[in-house]
């Protein structure tokens, strides 16, 4: 028996059906069941009871076994001396407070809706991908589109979390943190950390200074990337050496990665480290002002716009210094781009519209999210198996979330969809 479904039963179980008594034989009469607490202290706040003659107002807490007060050492605490009623499943020893006196306790193995327990263990017990995948395509739209919105938006705050701590760590400056998150997506998950680096170790500022000309951002991207460490290839690489020694000392940059920190194992050409930078390289000389790109833009085709920069001639030939691409590359493709917007742009908008307190920002970075085709995926595809098949970068977005945070982590006591399965025929 877990303490989570003790819980969901006590929140959605029907207690009106049959009288209930307190193990000391007095009638219990929910009035208010109480809100389900997230923080710490009791189960649930703000309950009303009547016990015997008497009505309460107070907390609920919830264990599997009485004596679970104890262990817990709740009667030492004070946010547990509002408990009006201990709901437990086996009420295994009289519990009383720090004053001494009996806390009323309602045993629940009598009375627990049986039914709802087994859904609860077939559910939780199921082996599949998806472990309501055959109730699925029943569940009203209504509840899954309500489910959906509240993951995408729990999605939203999540990455503001990080979005924010970083933008803490660069003395709130919104364009490095802006430029931080780009450069982190241009490496997609096998280069993102050294991507991530490469935007500690050179600042916006510095590209910004330097903004007139390719060759000199080039220069510093691979230069404290620590690709021109190593002695040149052919004449480009010569001169981007010669570049990168004269600006390392004009912006006193002392630090760089090593060569060794990217990765090129199986990835394909136009992914590797080396495109990827000479691609960044053409966007941060267009655009030099990364906070309009990311909060002031609101249509997918004028963000595609943006990033539809092809990298300078050398890079359109080459996929790594002195070594040649078997075709031309071109600016970055267009699920690249919608990548960007999906993971980088949208997240950061919607971070700082909780960061201005300023809900018009987190609707345009939902509005961007419906607008954008839905991303294909193995979670997505999990879900298009059950017939919900994603409309939007919204759809795909919340599925993801889902999945992760819920699906995954077996939380279906916390997901509506869960809710309404064990719910469903339920007494
Ligand atoms: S968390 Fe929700 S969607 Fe996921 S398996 Fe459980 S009930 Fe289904």
């Amino acid at each position: 028996m877990r303490e989570d479904i003790l819980q969901y039963l006590w929140q959605f179980g029907n207690f009106s059906t049959k009288p209930i008594f307190t193990s000391e034989n007095e009638k219990i009469e929910i009035y208010s069941k109480g809100i389900l607490n997230i923080n710490e202290g009791p189960d649930f706040l703000h309950a009303k009871i009547k016990i015997g003659e008497i009505e309460w107002a107070g907390s609920v807490e919830i264990h599997v076994k009485s004596s679970d007060w104890n262990l817990h050492k709740h009667s030492n605490h004070k946010a547990y001396e509002n408990v009006i009623l201990h709901v437990v499943y086996e009420n295994n020893k009289p519990i009383f407070d720090a004053k001494n006196k009996l806390i009323p306790t309602l045993e629940l193995k009598q009375i627990i809706d049986n039914e709802m327990l087994k859904k609860y263990y077939a559910l939780i017990n199921n082996q599949s991908t998806l472990a309501c995948a055959s109730h699925f395509s029943n569940i009203e739209s209504v509840i899954k589109l309500s489910m959906f919105d509240g993951v995408l938006h729990r999605r939203l705050e999540r990455k503001a979390v990080e979005i924010l701590a970083q933008f803490q760590k660069y003395n709130a400056d919104w364009e490095q943190t802006c430029y931080h998150f780009l450069l982190r997506n241009f490496g997609f998950k096998t280069n993102a950390e050294p991507f991530a680096r490469l935007a500690e170790l050179l600042p916006y500022k510095i590209i910004q200074k330097q903004a007139e000309n390719r060759i000199q951002i080039e220069a510093l991207l691979f230069g404290i990337a620590g690709f021109l460490d190593e002695s040149p290839k052919d004449d480009y690489q010569k001169e981007l050496t010669k570049e990168f020694a004269y600006l390392s000392s004009k912006h006193n940059l002392k630090n760089r990665l090593n060569h060794s920190e990217w990765k090129f194992f199986r990835l394909r050409p136009h992914n590797f480290p080396t495109v990827r930078i000479a691609q960044l390289a053409g966007i941060l000389q267009h655009n030099q002002n990364l906070n309009r790109v990311f909060f002031e833009t609101k249509e997918p085709k004028e963000i595609a716009i943006i990033f539809k920069i092809n990298p300078s001639p050398y890079w359109q030939k080459h996929i790594n210094f002195g070594d040649l691409s078997k075709r031309n590359l071109l600016f970055s493709g267009k699920q690249s781009i919608e990548n960007v917007v999906i993971n980088t742009i949208c997240q950061t908008k919607a971070a700082y519209g909780i960061w201005k307190d300023n809900s018009d920002l987190i609707a345009d970075s939902v509005l961007l999210l419906e607008n954008l085709p839905a991303e294909d995926n193995k979670i997505t595809r999990i879900f298009e198996n059950t017939g919900t098949i994603p409309k939007s970068a919204y759809d795909s977005q919340a599925m993801i979330e889902l999945y992760n945070e819920f699906c995954v982590q077996k939380k279906c006591l916390k997901c509506s969809i869960g809710q309404t399965i064990l719910k469903e025929n339920s007494a």
